[in-house]
């Protein structure tokens, strides 16, 4: 039986790993800390024997007893309110972390996959983004605390595929959207639905004209595995290139919830890129996948979600 680990567990991606690597007859071991993820995301999974769970800081070393296949790197605060709000941990979760995970695959033998984004790119000039575009990345803005530690990363993670042979590979992650992301997280999704389920007024940050393009978890998933199992060792992207602006997203969420609230605009924060939207030549060609599941099909599933939550759950997220 292979045996994989997953960091950042009980997160919103973590959480849905564990699955897709329970469902595949692995023995996984979860590890989180906690800081930003819920233990409720896994809690179901505690009664199987394939699966254990390490409450851990992976910035502090990392041992696990036994065999290890398959090590999957996804720890890390992600939404920008969490990596404003705890930026040294960010910084450490992307390089100390990273830098723990490596020594432990090359300790097992096993092969490393990590989670960078496209966040590498920055505040992208060139449109879409392929994996050959460097980025635009302020290094010293406020978004640069997770930019930078998610391309020291993927830097480090090809300096010890390059100079100690560990089978690495780097999944560059545009924006995903699904089930247990946390209603206060304030990434966009989590932001309007719960705002229209609140009875809110939808913020919109700027004018609304910056483009984001949002991919299905079920998409995410099917492409982190088969990058996983694939023997390709440089950056691809994952994410779907169904492009819309931010303002063109909230009518569709107001359309989609039956909310008859407006939308109100806030200043947008520093360095929030202009545009995003992956070029997936290279994932099409390499791993033979591309996203199925379409955004309007996709948004009424985690409204669906996000409605089955308690009051309690709703409001509590708000505090
Ligand atoms: P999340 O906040 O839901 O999950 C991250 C998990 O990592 C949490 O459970 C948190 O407690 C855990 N964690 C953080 N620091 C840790 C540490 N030092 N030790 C152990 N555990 C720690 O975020 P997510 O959306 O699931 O993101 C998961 C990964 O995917 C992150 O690395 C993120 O950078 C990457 N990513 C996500 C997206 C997206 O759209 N969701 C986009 C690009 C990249
Ligand atoms: N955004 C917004 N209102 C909100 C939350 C986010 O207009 O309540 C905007 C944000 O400024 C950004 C886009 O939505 O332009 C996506 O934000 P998110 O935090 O989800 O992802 P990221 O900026 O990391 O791509």
């Amino acid at each position: 039986m292979k045996k994989t680990l997953i960091t950042g567990a009980a997160g919103f991606l973590g959480s849905h790993l564990c699955d897709r690597f329970i469902a595949e007859g692995h023995h996984v071991i979860g590890m989180d800390n906690l800081i930003t993820g819920d233990i409720k995301n896994i809690e179901y999974l505690f009664h199987l024997k394939r699966f254990e769970f390490f409450h851990h800081d992976v910035t502090k070393f990392v041992h696990v007893p036994g065999k290890m296949d398959y090590i999957l790197h996804f720890a890390s605060p992600a939404s920008p309110i969490d990596y404003l709000k705890i930026p040294i941990e960010t910084l450490k979760v992307g390089s100390l972390g990273t830098l723990n995970l490596l020594g432990l695959a090359r300790d097992h033998g096993a092969r490393i996959l990590v989670a960078s984004t496209s966040e590498v790119y920055g505040d992208p000039l060139v449109h879409p983004q392929n994996e050959d575009y460097f980025g635009n990345v302020s290094p010293i803005g406020p978004r640069g605390v997770y930019d930078e530690a998610k391309r020291f990363m993927e830097s480090i993670t090809m300096a010890y595929h390059r100079h100690h042979g560990l089978d690495t590979r780097i999944v560059r992650i545009f924006n995903t959207y699904g089930s247990r992301m946390r209603l206060n997280d304030g990434r966009v999704v989590p932001a309007f639905m719960g705002q229209a389920l609140r009875g809110e007024d939808l913020t919109v940050f700027g004018d609304g004209s910056q483009s984001r393009s949002f991919t299905y978890i079920d998409d995410q998933i099917e492409g982190i595995y088969r990058l996983l199992m694939s023997d390709y060792v440089e950056p691809i992207n994952i994410g779907n290139p169904d492009e819309t602006t931010i303002l063109e997203f909230a009518e569709e969420i107001i359309k989609l919830t039956g909310t008859d609230q407006k939308i109100v605009f806030k200043p947008l924060p520093q360095d929030d890129p202009m545009q995003r939207q992956p070029d997936i030549s290279r994932a099409k060609e390499i791993l033979d996948w591309e996203p199925k599941v379409h955004r309007s099909e996709g948004l009424k599933k985690v409204f669906e979600y996000f409605k089955s939550l308690s009051d309690e759950k709703l409001w509590e997220a708000h505090r």
